[in-house]
This record gives structure tokens, sequence and C-alpha cells, in this order.
């Protein structure tokens, strides 16, 4: 029988590649069949993940997603080396963590550039790749998933940074479902609720801990294996007519109309 998330023949980018998410939606995309080029600003994390996989499958890129040069640079390799890219998983993130009336101008900046400057550029840069290759008939559609978070549908406490970054980003996926949806570019959100890596081992530890686990109708936190089930699906042609939605990945943390 077919395998309808197949990945096999796509090329994907994932940016924050070197650990938690990103490095399973790689480890995921490539077993399904894709070649990764993996985007990390941590070259120790990356290298130590890209190399245990098949060389021929993965391309690791060292720099900043919110570096317009790099972000150029990193695209044109990747282009000279894949040849075509139909996927592109938004997924780099940081929190700087600070009460409103404390956080810093730099906190709310840096929260900011990574999350929504680099979405747009990569969302451009790539974009930009996929729509030459479709206008010349060589391609026929492309992907690309955001990845958001309850905390821009629901605020969070600590996180005005955070919230209003992972807000926009739902904006900008609509933004680019709109425009690219004539050329079979879709574009959807991921919302994900509580995942066990490293950005979440404070709020896992034992002062929040319960709190947060009677919020989650399942009852626990995801390991990303789990999720980034749900990331392949939208890079791949099973959900070939689905754009511009927010899907919350969260064991019904949140629930939307
Ligand atoms: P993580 O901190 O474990 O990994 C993030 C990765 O992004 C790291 O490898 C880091 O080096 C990389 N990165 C950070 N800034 C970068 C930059 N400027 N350029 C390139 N790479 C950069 O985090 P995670 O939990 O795996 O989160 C991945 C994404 O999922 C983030 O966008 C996060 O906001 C989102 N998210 C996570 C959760 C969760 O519970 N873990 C929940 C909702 C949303």
């Amino acid at each position: 029988m077919k395998n309808i998330v197949s990945l096999e023949g796509k090329t994907v980018v994932v940016t924050g590649a070197g650990q938690g998410i990103g490095k399973a939606v790689m480890e995921l995309a490539i077993g399904l069949g894709a070649r990764v080029a993996a985007v990390d600003l941590n070259r120790d994390a990356l290298m130590a993940v890209t190399e245990t996989l098949d060389p021929k499958s993965v391309l690791p890129l060292v720099g900043s997603v919110s570096d317009p040069e790099f972000t150029n640079a990193a695209v044109s390799e990747l282009m000279k080396h894949f040849g075509a890219v139909h996927g592109l998983v938004n997924n780099a993130g940081i929190i700087r963590t600070a009460m409103i009336e404390k956080m810093t101008l730099q906190q709310w900046q840096q929260v900011i550039d990574v999350h929504l400057t680099g979405t747009f550029l990569w969302t451009q840069a790539v974009g930009r790749s996929m729509l030459d290759k479709i206008r010349a008939g060589e391609q026929a559609s492309g992907s690309i998933v955001n990845i958001s978070s309850d905390a821009g549908r629901r605020g969070t406490i600590g996180q005005i940074n955070y919230s209003a970054a992972k807000a926009g980003m739902l904006g900008m996926t609509m933004s680019v479902a709109k425009e690219w949806a004539k050329y079979q570019v879709r574009a959807n959100t991921i919302c994900f609720g509580l995942i066990e890596t490293p950005m979440t081992e404070v709020i896992r530890g034992d002062k929040f801990r319960d709190k947060i686990l009677d919020q989650i109708p399942m009852g626990y936190w995801a390991q990303p294996e789990e999720v980034v089930k749900a990331v392949c699906f939208l890079l791949s042609d099973a959900s070939s007519y689905i754009t511009g939605q927010h899907l919350g990945v969260n064991g019904g943390f949140h629930m939307a109309s």
C-alpha cells in the first residue's frame, strides 16, 4: 500500500534543527524519504545531530534565521546542492522570559527577531525558489509549516514577547496562504502546547508541573517524536487541500471553534 505521508523526492528546510522539535522533524522527514537542509545557530548541536544521519540526505547550514545575508546565502547553497525545495518548517525559536514591567527592549526584540523576522526571511527566500520552479513548470507544489504556540492564542504570563511573536506567525501563515495558493504553495501553522524539549525545562520543573498538567485534558506533555508526525503530514501531499489553517497539537490544552 502507498504511504500517503511519504516525502520521497522532496527537499525540506528545517530551521532550529539542532535539538528538540526541529531535530525530531528532520529525523522523521528523512525517515519518510525527504532530503533536509538543516539550519541552526548552534554549530556544535547541529553538527552532532547531522553527523549521525546519511550525508546524502542532510545539508547542515550554520547561522541565524534572522540574518538576511546568511539566509540568502544558505538558500542559494541548498538550491545548488539539492536543485529544488518543496517544504519549509519555520521552527527556530527562543524564549526570553520576564514580566511586562521588567522586560527589556532587548528581550522583546530578540524574540520578535527570531520568530517573526526569521519566519519572514526564510519564507521569502525559500518561497522565491519554490515559485521560480513552479512557474517554470519544473515543480508542482510547496508546503510551508510555521511552528507557533498556544501562547499566541491564549497569552502567557512572563512572555508578552513570545505571545506576540507566536500570534504574529498566525497572521503570516494566512497571508502566505492567500498570496501563494494559486501556485499550489500551501502554508499552515502548528500550535504546540507543551512538548518535552530543552526550551520547556523550567516549566516542567516541580514549581509549575502540577498546574500545567491540570490544564492538559490528555494529562501528559508530549515527546517531540509524537508531535512531529503532524508537521510531516502538513509537509506531505496527504494535506494537499489544507492551507491557511492553524492546527493545535496540544493534548487538548487549547480548543478553538
Ligand atoms: P529548543 O530550544 O529545544 O530548540 C530550538 C532550536 O532553535 C535550537 O536548536 C536553537 O539553537 C535554534 N535557534 C534558536 N535561535 C535561532 C536562530 N536565530 N537561528 C537559527 N536557529 C536558532 O526549542 P523547541 O522546544 O524544540 O522549540 C521549537 C519551536 O517550537 C520553537 O519555535 C518554539 O517556540 C515552538 N514551540 C515549542 C513548544 C514546546 O513546548 N517545546 C511549545 C510551543 C511552541
